[in-house]
């Protein structure tokens, strides 16, 4: 059987293992990096409906969760969102900001897997796809590595980088964590995360005749808040307010939404109601929301008729059903849609300026498989970046 002896082999091209590859070659380290797919950066490709939210302007280790969320301030602050635009830059990509700081290429996603192949080469890091890994041993300083193509591998850094659970439709393994396991890394609870939300077949019948209904709404699940735009679909409530706050939802609470924020909803109702009494309920609250969402909520809270027919505290009711509609979801899509996964690679088990494990020198885990998880807006890729870059530099 063919052995090869290498400086490092990473698993998973995807952002995290790119970027490492790329660090890692520039410092003159042999590097092979092998990948179960057969394409490298695939969630790259789909990312971003296909333009790749590849940073955010505001990115920080705020915007994060996990069980230690300072632990991502090292790499952050070392490989920043700025580091990656002037990647970006010199590679000719053109790129604009969508909102709230969220960067997205102007052209396609693929410019970013091309220009990470592309720097790849350059540091002169193979690429091997559609190559899994059968077993690893630790020997000595190193570690031996069985690959299902048959050949074997000595490597003295091993960094791990396939990402979480999230759409095993593409290959999503967790494969992470039996890594982690195997060499006695604890795992935190893994779940999924930037997620549609589910619910049962009471609320169903009155979200389904609204889906495709969009509204910029503030969703609050205890204390935390985002205020985005949320959809009705026909499985529940998705878009960017509900996929945030489905990272901090827990099964058995129920989510408050706001979807007039900031508007006094009674005061507009009553102004209309002492101006043109003759106007329906609907159409004076379709001035506040949209039109079928209007008519859904009149109808649900029994104020069908003309605003003068309908006492004060009826508008004082719509006004509640606006903007402190609660709503108990049941669950989420899972990890069929799911963006990313939440928990993974205990950060306590890892070192923050390099990613690697305390106990287990020469053993890396970086990106998503890493219990470090971003809010949605380019956070989770600027992690992977930074994480990669980090790991790149010390392997
Ligand atoms: C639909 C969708 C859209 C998204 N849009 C954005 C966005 O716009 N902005 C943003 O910041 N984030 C976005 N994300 C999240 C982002 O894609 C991930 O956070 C990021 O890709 C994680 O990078 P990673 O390198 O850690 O893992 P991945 O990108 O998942 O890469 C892991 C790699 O490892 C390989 N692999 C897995 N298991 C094995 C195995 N057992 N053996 C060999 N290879 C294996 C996989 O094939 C893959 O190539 C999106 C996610 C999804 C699903």
């Amino acid at each position: 059987m063919a052995r090869e002896t290498l400086d490092v082999l990473i698993v998973g091209a995807g952002a995290a293992g790119m970027m490492c590859a790329i660090e890692a070659g520039r410092r003159g380290r042999r590097v092979l990096v092998v990948d179960h797919a057969r394409a490298p950066g695939e969630k790259i490709r789909i990312s971003g409906g296909g333009r790749c939210n590849f940073t955010n302007l505001g990115c920080g280790p705020a915007n994060f969760l996990g069980e230690n969320p300072r632990f991502a301030a090292s790499a952050l602050k070392r490989y920043s969102q700025r580091d990656f635009i002037a990647k970006v830059d010199r590679h000719g990509i053109a790129w604009h900001e969508k909102t709230l700081g969220q960067l997205f290429c102007d052209d396609s996603a693929k410019q970013i897997i091309r220009m990470l192949t592309d720097e790849m080469s350059d540091a002169g890091a193979t690429l091997r796809l559609g190559v899994s890994v059968q077993w690893i041993d630790r020997d000595g300083e190193g570690f031996s590595v069985a690959l299902s193509d048959g050949s074997s591998v000595r490597a003295a850094s091993l960094v791990v980088a396939t990402g979480g659970k999230s759409i095993p439709k593409m290959g999503a393994t967790g494969w992470a964590y039996e890594v982690a396991r195997q060499f006695g890394l604890r795992v935190t609870e893994t779940r999924p995360a930037l997620v549609p939300l589910t619910f049962e077949q009471g609320m169903l019948e009155t979200l389904i005749p609204l889906a495709g209904v969009a509204v910029e709404a503030t969703v609050s699940a205890g204390k935390t808040r985002f205020s985005e735009a949320m959809l009705f679909t026909h499985r529940g409530l998705s878009g960017p307010a509900i996929l945030q706050i489905s990272s901090y939802w827990r099964e058995g609470e129920a989510i408050t939404v706001a979807m007039a924020p900031g508007q006094d909803v009674y005061a507009r109702l009553k102004t209309a109601k002492d101006e043109n009494g003759k106007q329906a309920v609907h159409t004076a609250l379709g001035h506040i929301v949209p039109r079928r969402l209007a008519e859904s909520i009149a109808a649900r809270e029994g104020a069908a008729g003309k605003l003068a027919e309908v006492a004060d505290k009826t508008l004082r009711r719509l006004d509640q059903a606006v903007n402190a509609w609660t709503v108990k979801p049941v669950g989420s899509e899972g990890y069929r849609t799911a963006e990313v996964t939440l928990g993974g690679v205990d950060t306590a088990a890892l070192d923050q300026q390099t990613m690697q494990a305390r106990e287990v020198p020469g053993l890396y885990f970086i990106g998503e498989a890493v219990d470090v998880t971003g809010w949605l807006g380019g956070y989770n890729f600027q992690w992977a970046w930074s994480s990669g870059w980090a790991a790149g530099q010390a392997c």
